[in-house]
C-alpha cells in the first residue's frame, strides 16, 4: 500500500479500536499504578465511538482529512479523561493538514507532525515528561526520517519508535497529568498514554501490511 486513502484510514481506526479493546486491562492496570485507573475504559469507549464515526464518514465518501476531523471530534466528545481530548485534538489537527483523496508517507508525516504540535500546545508536555508525547514524538520523527519509503515500511519504523519511546517512560518522573501528583513515586512505571499511543501506531503498521 503506497498511499493512505479513506478505506485504509478506516481499516486503521478499526485496528486501533480492536487493539485498545484487547489491551484495556493492561492500560487500566498501568493507570491504576500512577493515575486513576480509567485509561483502558476511557480509550475503549473513545475508540468505539471513533470507529462508528469513521464508518459514517467512510460511507459518505469523505476524504481522509475531513474523515480524521470527524473521528477526532467523536473521541473528544466521548471521553471524559485527559487522553480523549488530547487524542481527539491530534486527529482533528492531522485531518486539517491532509488534502485530497490520498496521503503518502511525507503527507502523513506532515499531518501527524501538526497533530503532535497541537498535542504539545494543549497539554504542555515535552519529550521526557512521561506522557503520550514520549511515544508520539519519536514516531513522527521516524515518519519524517522515512522520507519516501513506502507507507507500510515507514509505519513499521514509526511503530518501532513509538514502542521504544513507550519503554523509555518507565524510569522517568512524571511532570504532566495525574501521574505528576506522585512525584518520585511515578518512577518505575510505564506511562499508560505512551502505551496506548504505541498501540495506535502498531495498529497503523499492521493495517497496512495485512
Ligand atoms: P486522566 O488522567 O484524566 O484519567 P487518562 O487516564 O485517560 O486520563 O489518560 C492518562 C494519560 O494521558 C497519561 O498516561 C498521559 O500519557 C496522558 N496525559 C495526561 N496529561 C497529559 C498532558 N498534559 N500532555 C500530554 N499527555 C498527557
Ligand atoms: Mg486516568
Ligand atoms: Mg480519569
Amino acid at each position: 500500500m503506497g498511499e493512505l486513502d479513506t478505506a485504509a484510514v478506516l481499516v486503521w481506526m478499526h485496528a486501533a479500536t480492536a487493539a485498545v479493546a484487547a489491551h484495556e486491562a493492561e492500560l487500566t492496570a498501568l493507570d491504576t499504578a500512577i493515575g486513576d485507573g480509567d485509561h483502558g475504559t476511557n480509550l475503549r469507549r473513545g475508540f468505539a465511538a471513533a470507529s462508528l464515526a469513521a464508518e459514517d464518514a467512510a460511507a459518505a465518501g469523505t476524504d481522509p482529512g475531513p474523515f480524521l476531523i470527524a473521528v477526532g471530534g467523536a473521541l473528544i466528545s466521548s471521553v471524559g479523561g485527559a487522553a480523549g481530548p488530547l487524542y481527539g485534538t491530534v486527529l482533528r489537527t492531522a485531518g486539517k493538514a491532509l488534502e485530497g483523496p490520498t496521503a503518502d508517507t511525507a503527507a502523513l508525516a506532515v499531518a501527524l507532525g501538526a497533530g503532535l504540535d497541537a498535542l504539545r500546545r494543549l497539554g504542555g508536555a515535552e519529550v521526557g515528561d512521561k506522557t503520550m508525547v514520549d511515544a508520539f514524538a519519536p514516531a513522527v520523527d521516524a515518519l519524517r526520517a522515512a522520507g519516501d519509503l513506502p507507507l507500510a515500511e515507514a509505519a513499521r519504523l514509526a511503530a518501532d519508535a513509538a514502542e521504544e519511546g513507550m519503554r523509555s517512560t518507565t524510569p522517568l518522573r512524571a511532570r504532566k497529568g495525574r501521574a505528576s501528583y506522585l512525584g518520585d513515586r511515578s518512577i518505575g512505571h510505564q506511562d499508560p498514554g505512551a502505551t496506548s499511543t504505541a498501540l495506535v501506531f502498531r495498529a497503523l503498521a499492521e493495517s497496512l501490511t495485512t
